[in-house]
């Protein structure tokens, strides 16, 4: 779940680069040849100012020539951003230049493919690292970087589409907890009241999703799930209703592996957080609103729906800014899974009439497709489109497909593009391939459409026959989808499948005697307002 607070416009053409991928809709321009590896940032924290002192080693594998590729940095400009004080090629100097945000590197002439570049740097970061104190007046430093913001404090390839390891090396004065992205294999008191703390993360992530935390904290293992150690790590002051409220994480954590597939980070932590958003799925370092924790498990929902962002979002990443359904589509729609797991089809269908009802009203003020090219502010990404209604695409690929295939298919999608990125395209190939169905206009109407089917529907009996008059009355499209009816007799509700193909489409359905009603998908399955 996000939640949007601060806006944010962005920049930046630089003629080495790929002007964007085939596929590729969002202007961020992308290295032509340099791929990173491996990010290991060192961070200097103090309690004096909101000044960091930064070292990081960036490696990058060059696909085929070794030529100038480029990293985010938001430069120095009166009280905030960044200064580059040096750039190494291993140990000699490097050829760089710094401006307008971006960090040109040009690597010395050899053979060698795969480079470290080390960058020095400092500054005030005025975002991407949120450095303030906790609603209890302790001080914090919380990395909250979606979308966009780790350049802001992280010199980096900031954009999904290139994952790398990462490891972050935190000096901070010693009475701080810190807790990152990855594994803690260093915690070491140095001299002058200073503590290193390092965390390693190996599978590649996306800077998107990558954090750090640095207040005081209370912490608590919750439980191990398949080895995965899953922790709460709250403020002192809501110490036993954090563990309480974030417990749940290990049942959610247990669902997703079991169905989807493999977890793919060292650890789940669970931070209580200073960030803008109301949770942000930072990979195995998960950040929840300060609020979210009062001891009476209110946040399930917004857990479940952080937890499955590890494996659709995180792992599985969009490729493309404008493809972030895949993301957030997909999070929407398995915390709904996971409740009705856990609460039955009820609790489906209520969560499902709740985002039908949004995503009509915002269609009244906004009549654009979930995958909107024209959108290029990853800011602007976020909105009904890509949560509710790409959650309602699954819950109609699911009917369409039935339940075995639609998990098969989600299982082989997350096989195939685990640590990776995918597009729409790619998705759709997986489920056509697992279910032998052609899918091309089941996902052009509902992802690269707008809208939905407005179904005016009437109805008649006459000897032995109830006669279902459907029509469409958008003019923009005409949708092709199977629909329920209800045939309501005596109390009982009676389930018929019709497949609606036209604009205006007669059904005849043998009823021993006149219905009571005729109920138009009572079953939660199809994304259409009821018109009169
Ligand atoms: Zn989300």
């Amino acid at each position: 779940m996000k939640r949007l607070i601060l806006g944010f416009s962005f920049i930046n053409i630089f003629a080495f680069f790929y002007p964007n991928l085939s596929n590729a809709q969002d202007t961020y321009q992308r290295n032509a040849s340099a791929d990173v590896r491996g990010y290991i940032f060192n961070l200097t924290l103090n309690d004096e100012n909101n000044e960091i002192n930064g070292e990081a080693l960036v490696t990058v594998a060059f696909k085929n020539e070794v030529n100038t590729f480029a990293l985010d940095l938001i430069g120095k400009s009166e009280n905030y951003g960044m200064e580059v004080t040096h750039v190494f090629e291993g140990e000699n100097p490097a050829s760089y230049s710094f401006n307008q945000n971006k960090i040109k590197i040009v690597p010395a002439t050899s053979g060698e493919k795969t480079r470290t570049f080390k960058i020095e740097y400092n500054g005030v970061p005025e975002r991407g690292l949120v450095i303030d104190t906790t609603k209890f007046g302790q001080r914090s430093f919380f990395g909250d970087n979606w979308p966009n913001l780790a350049r802001h404090w992280l010199p980096s390839v900031d954009h999904p589409y290139d994952k790398a390891t990462i490891e972050f090396r935190i000096t901070a004065p010693d009475h701080y907890d810190v807790v990152a992205t990855g594994e803690k294999i260093e915690e070491s008191y140095l001299e002058d009241g200073l503590k290193l703390t390092t965390y390693k993360e190996p599978a590649p992530v996306a800077m998107k999703v990558v954090t750090i935390g640095v207040t005081k904290f209370a912490t608590r293992l919750l439980d191990e799930v398949y080895g995965i150690p899953v922790t709460a790590w709250v403020y002192p002051e809501n110490r036993l209703d954090g563990f309480s409220d974030y417990k749940v994480a290990t049942n959610v954590l247990k669902y997703f592996i079991d169905n989807i597939g493999p977890y793919s980070y060292a650890k789940l932590a669970n931070m209580q957080a200073k960030t803008q958003w109301g949770g942000l799925e930072n990979a195995g370092t998960i950040s929840y609103f300060e609020n979210s924790v009062n001891g009476k498990n209110e946040v399930e929902g917004l857990i479940a729906h952080e937890i499955a962002h590890q494996w659709f979002g995180d792992s599985a990443s969009e490729n493309d800014w404008n493809h972030v359904w895949l993301s957030e589509g997909f999070a929407t729609y398995f915390a709904i899974l996971y409740q009705e797991n856990v609460y039955g089809d009820t609790k489906r269908k209520e969560e499902l009439l709740l985002d039908r009802k949004q995503i009509i009203d915002y269609y009244q003020k906004n009549p654009s497709p979930i995958v909107d090219p024209t959108i290029t502010d990853p800011m602007k990404v976020l909105s009904v489109n890509t949560y509710q209604k790409g959650g309602w695409v699954l819950n109609m690929l699911r009917h369409k497909l039935g339940d075995g295939l639609f998990w098969e298919g989600i299982r082989t999608y997350y096989k195939r593009f685990r640590n990776a990125n995918a597009l729409t395209a790619d998705f759709q190939k997986v489920m056509e391939e697992v279910s032998g169905e052609n899918l091309d206009t089941f996902f052009q109407q509902w992802v690269f459409t707008e809208g939905y089917p407005e179904i005016q529907s009437d109805w008649s009996y006459a000897s032995g026959k109830t006669k279902v008059s459907i029509k469409q009355l958008q003019k923009h499209h005409t949708f092709q989808f199977p629909l329920e009816i209800g045939i309501v007799q005596n109390g009982q509700l009676v389930l018929q499948q019709i497949k609606v193909t036209s604009k205006d489409q007669e059904f005849e359905i043998a009823t021993k005697a006149k219905p009571d009603a005729i109920v138009l998908d009572p079953e939660t399955w199809l994304l259409f307002a009821e018109k009169n």
